[in-house]
């Protein structure tokens, strides 16, 4: 059976490599925190000594890493994976990056012979561990279907979008749009309730009206309206404010480069800006409602 070396298992990467176990493939895991290694041992992975270790002989090569920075150290400048695995590999990078970190790493890569896709994805934690994650690529047409047989035991869309680095433009306007339908959707719910409706009525009013959308439908924000979303466990274990502020950030430095109007985008990543600075870091990203509450 083919082996995948997994590097970065936290949140998202846990569920992605424990899939990957299920689907049969052999799984070398690396992650610097101890316990997340374990948790990958506790799935069926083998754990490696280092990063470099774990890319030995293995057909492919994914990552699921905090940031660009990280990104860039660990395959070129200080771990050099790329240097460490065989020439045949094929690296399937998801983080969420900007897209010219992707873009040097599939330069660097094409140097060197090997493959490599950008493969961000979308659907949060859950649809990490339940296998149901879209992932949007950059790259060849040839090394996206080189990837299909991993990415497809871990999600069940998948998408090229064009070129390297096209995976993350994607998923940053895709962020955008959420941040901006979320903080709609929010103050929309909390200027029903300050004039005297009830949340869960509004709610299935505009549901089924022209303000119908994804955060309303999947995720509604008001406390008490829908079980199993974050707001109806004080905002815990979803998607982390300070994660929708740093895919803010990349889409709007994305937008300076390419001298774009983000008006919304802008406006989106200051109140995300705001709020998280508040002590919200951690908590999930629909927690942006609190911003409209009226105190006392
Ligand atoms: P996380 O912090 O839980 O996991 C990242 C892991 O990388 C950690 O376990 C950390 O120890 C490890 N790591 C950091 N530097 C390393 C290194 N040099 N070598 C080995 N391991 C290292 O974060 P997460 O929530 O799993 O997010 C990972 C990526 O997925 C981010 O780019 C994020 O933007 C993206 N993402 C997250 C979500 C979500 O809902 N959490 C959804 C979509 C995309």
């Amino acid at each position: 059976m083919a082996r995948v070396a997994f590097i970065g298992l936290g949140n998202m990467g846990g569920g992605m490599a424990a899939n990957l176990v299920k689907a049969g493939f052999e799984v070398n895991a690396f992650d610097l925190a101890p316990a997340a290694l374990q948790g990958a041992v506790a799935a069926g992975c083998t754990a490696s000594t280092s990063a470099c270790e774990a890319v030995k002989d293995v057909d492919y090569v994914v990552s699921m890493l905090p940031d660009g920075a990280i990104v860039e150290n660990i395959y070129i400048d200080n771990d050099k994976l790329l240097d460490a695995m065989p020439g045949t590999a094929l690296v399937m990078d998801c983080s969420t990056i900007a897209a010219r970190n992707s873009q040097r790493l599939a330069l660097e890569a094409d140097q060197r012979g090997i493959q490599c896709i950008d493969a961000p994805v979308s659907g949060g934690i859950a649809a990490a561990a339940d296998g149901t994650l879209a992932f949007m690529c950059g790259g060849s047409q040839e090394a996206f279907e080189a990837a299909r047989p991993v990415l497809s035991a871990m999600g069940k869309n998948l998408f090229l979008a064009g070129e390297s680095g096209a995976g993350q433009v994607a998923k940053m306007c895709n962020n955008m749009l959420l941040a901006v339908h979320m903080i709609g959707t929010a103050e929309a719910l909390q200027l029903g309730v300050d004039n005297g409706l009830d949340p869960a009525v509004l709610s299935e009013i505009m549901l089924n009206s022209s303000g119908s959308n994804w955060s309303l439908e999947k995720y509604n924000p008001y406390p008490g309206v829908m079980d199993n979303v974050p707001a109806a466990r004080n905002y815990e274990g979803g998607f982390m404010n300070m994660l929708m502020l740093k895919d803010l950030g990349l889409a709007l430095d994305a937008a300076t480069s390419s001298k774009s109007s983000v008006p919304m985008g802008s406006l989106a990543r200051n109140l995300y800006a705001l709020h998280t600075g508040k002590g919200n870091e951690l908590r999930d990203f629909s927690s942006i409602i609190e911003q409209f509450k009226k105190s006392g």
